[in-house]
């Protein structure tokens, strides 16, 4: 289940999210058992952290070796990737998920990149300098409009 479209997208995020959809079609094909998590097709939800993408399909290659491993649910939890997965799992299933969680820490979540841990606003994500820069702009900019459409009217109303 990748992201969701809604009215008012960009014809970019509406491509975005069809692309982030393939390319887990693409991964749900290749690894159907893998995928397959009580009876139901595991909830995958990465936001769509293009960045990532190599990191999952590794891990993905890596966990198919194993007969019993199902994974539950792939997701972005404190600015990491975070494998919830299932079976009788053997210590070396569990350090590769383990090395994976690791690796994407250090990756930047938007370019794959190397990159690290970085906050904005209470928000964590793992991001490479030029990307942090892009995402602080992107802040700074939400802020400064909400500032002015206070000033010009405090009760949050607008006059005319
Ligand atoms: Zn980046």
């Amino acid at each position: 289940m990748a992201g969701i479209k809604w009215k008012g997208m960009s014809p970019d995020e509406e491509r975005a999210v069809d692309e982030a959809e393939e390319w887990e079609n693409r991964l749900f094909a290749k690894y159907p058992k893998l995928f397959s998590y009580r009876g139901t097709r595991s909830w995958c939800s990465f936001d769509s952290p293009t960045g990532w993408r190599p990191i999952v399909e590794q891990a993905c290659a890596a966990l198919a070796e194993f007969e019993d491993v199902r994974l539950a649910q792939v997701k972005e939890k404190f600015g990491g990737l975070r494998v919830y997965y299932d079976g009788n799992v053997s210590d070396r299933a569990r350090e590769i998920v383990h090395s994976i969680e690791e690796q994407s820490f250090k990756t930047c979540e938007e370019c794959g990149a190397p990159g690290k841990l970085s906050h904005v606003n209470y928000w964590s994500r793992t991001v490479c300098d030029e990307h942090l820069a892009a995402w602080k702009a992107r802040d700074e900019q939400r802020r400064t409009a909400r500032e002015r459409s206070l000033a010009t009217d405090p009760t949050g109303r607008y006059k005319r």
